[in-house]
């Protein structure tokens, strides 16, 4: 594949993030299955069936442009994800381990945010409003996970994560 063209490379990171999305799918039920907090684990299934729509529009660019998502795995998502795998082996106190699911899932986020930040902006220098407005869809919904992440974090995980410390004494 060469990079010719700024199609080309429109369609070289739509493989890419389409990539990342499957593999997102496979990594939220298990975000679902790990959460204490009842609302963060609401959070991660929501965003879950939300990702399922994106892989939806996503394949709705890939037919309009007459292209295949092919087999391209997106490495960085690969290993993001990886880096969250190692949160669910670990044993502690719940509230941290929420703490450490937040923030492995911000970082899925904004690594989305950049991809579908960039994919938007090329899609509407190519003149393809459609994939346009499909991508800025998908890029609010990211913005808007990133956002619910936050407030969780911040309207109590993090506190209580803050107070297990203290809680569990002498433990290191
Ligand atoms: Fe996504
Ligand atoms: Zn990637
Ligand atoms: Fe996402």
């Amino acid at each position: 594949m060469a990079l010719t063209s700024l199609q080309d490379l429109f369609v070289e990171e739509l493989k890419d993030v389409y990539s990342a999305e499957k593999q997102i799918l496979k990594a939220l039920p298990k975000m679902v299955k790990n959460a204490s907090s009842p609302e963060l684990g609401h959070a991660f299934e929501s965003h879950r069936k939300q990702t399922e729509g994106q892989v939806v529009r996503l394949e709705a660019i890939f037919q309009e442009l007459g292209e295949s998502p092919g087999r391209k795995k997106c490495k960085g998502m690969e290993g993001v994800l990886a880096e969250g795998e190692e949160i669910l082996k670990e044993e502690g106190d719940e509230a941290v381990i929420d703490a450490a699911l937040i923030s492995a899932a911000q970082r899925v986020e904004h690594y989305e945010i950049a991809a579908y930040g960039c994919l938007r902006t090329y899609a509407t220098l190519l003149g393809q409003t459609k994939a346009a407005t499909l991508l800025g869809q998908t890029l609010r919904e990211e913005e808007a996970a990133d956002q619910l992440l936050s407030k969780l974090a911040e309207g109590g995980v993090n506190e209580a994560a803050l107070s297990a410390s203290e809680d569990s004494g002498d433990e290191e």
